[in-house]
């Protein structure tokens, strides 16, 4: 893929269309930054390649939405999940339990989903989704 900046729509179509996963590694510090934005997120440079990332990661933290907003329905979990090439982010995680402290510290890997539209979309939406190993 050329050097260019990668739209959330972009990979979010890299990730539905390609499978692929892709993050940026910057070439002046080596960190690697997901989602791809504009510049590292660790040094500003705008020099980088896009790399396919492995999809695991780690839990940190994570919280229970008991009040969904507008478009959502129940009780979700997310987390902030340490990814293996170093970024963090925060996604949304399934787990069929009700979670407790025991998911901090668990592996797995980021998947995604596709949703219906809804009156904020504006059309099919597809998200990323963290699945525990256990
Ligand atoms: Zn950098």
């Amino acid at each position: 893929m050329s050097v260019e900046f990668l739209t959330y729509k972009k990979l979010m179509e890299e990730v539905e269309n390609n499978k692929q996963l892709l993050g940026m590694k910057c070439k002046s510090c080596e960190a690697v930054t997901f989602p791809p934005k504009a510049v590292c997120s660790n040094c500003c440079s705008r020099e980088y390649e896009f790399i396919q990332l492995s999809g695991k990661g780690t839990v940190k933290t994570f919280t229970v939405i008991r009040v969904p907003p507008e478009g959502f329905e129940g009780e979700y979990v997310v987390g902030l999940v340490e990814m293996h090439e170093g970024p963090n982010i925060m996604v949304n995680i399934k787990t069929d339990r009700f979670p407790d402290m025991s998911i901090i510290g668990k592996r797995g890997s980021i998947g995604y989903v596709t949703l219906p539209s809804d009156k904020y979309s504006g059309g099919r939406r597809v998200s990323f989704l963290f699945f525990l190993d256990d």
